[in-house]
């Protein structure tokens, strides 16, 4: 695959997570290799928040985004929010993230991950930081958390205040999304056979509004699948994403790649 004229941001990797423990430089030198100019490698908890700014100190190419992963909220305390801010504050970190909701798995109380997103999501607006929301089987109250914080926490009007990570609503939700400001970004996912039928909420998604990932070492594009994910193909997720909507790759990765650093690099 040679992709070198080409300039893609994958903006939501995990690569402090132990399945790059033995060849995380390879990984990261085939990302260089395959066109990826930026990844934002993206914390879960504490330790990995920190793990990700340790990362982007060692490599040019890598912004770090800093967060509790709703299933890691359980046992979560304020004073934990405090040290956050703390490490937030670190040129390479970009991002509040990832946070959200997440009622499939039921690793923590819904009130609890609620408490927790909205500890978050007040110290992305107290530190001008964008956030990166996980949504799964919790739609209805993250919209209605997120129209809150949009509506109470007036930013400048070209500022975004974040983007749905993964993204895999209905038009609906897609609509109510991008009318609060958000970005939304697509994963290796909309590859997949299963993914048919949300072709058409991607095809009418405003391209300004569109950012891909990888999600790696999950979600990996359908070539892939069973196997570990990487930022390198974050470059196929690209070349889906131009073919449904019918456009050239180079037209899909420079949008991306500029919705991408519009969003994230504003420090
Ligand atoms: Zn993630």
């Amino acid at each position: 695959m040679i992709m070198q004229d080409l300039s893609i941001v994958d903006s939501h990797a995990h690569l402090d997570m132990k399945e790059f423990d033995t060849d995380r430089e390879e990984v990261i030198t085939r990302a260089v290799n395959a066109g990826i100019s930026t990844i934002i490698t993206v914390g879960i908890d504490l330790e990995s928040s920190k793990k990700a700014i340790g990362l982007a100190e060692r490599h040019p190419q890598i912004l770090a985004a800093v967060g509790i992963h709703p299933n890691d909220t359980s046992s979560v305390k304020k004073s934990d929010i405090a040290n956050l801010a703390e490490i937030a504050k670190h040129p390479k970190v970009v991002a509040i993230g990832e946070t959200g909701l997440d009622f499939y798995r039921k690793y923590a109380p819904r009130d609890k991950q609620i408490e927790v997103l909205k500890w978050q999501l007040y110290l992305a607006v107290e530190l001008n930081l964008p956030i990166i929301i996980h949504c799964r089987q919790a739609e209805k109250d993250i919209l209605s958390l997120l129209r809150d914080w949009t509506l109470n926490n007036k930013r400048q009007p070209e500022q975004s205040p974040g983007v749905i990570h993964c993204f895999s609503g209905d038009s609906n939700a897609a609509r109510q999304y991008l009318a609060m400001g958000f970005y939304l970004s697509l994963g290796g996912y909309i590859g997949y056979p299963a993914s048919k039928n949300a072709q058409s909420v991607i095809r009418d998604i405003p391209l300004d509004r569109l950012l891909v990932e990888t999600d790696c070492p999950f979600l990996p594009p359908q070539a892939y699948r069973g196997k570990r994910n990487e930022p390198a193909y974050v470059a196929i997720t690209a070349g889906v994403l131009a073919n449904i909507r019918g456009m050239p790759l180079e037209t899909v990765a420079r949008e991306t790649t500029q919705n991408a650093l519009r969003l994230f690099c504003r420090k």
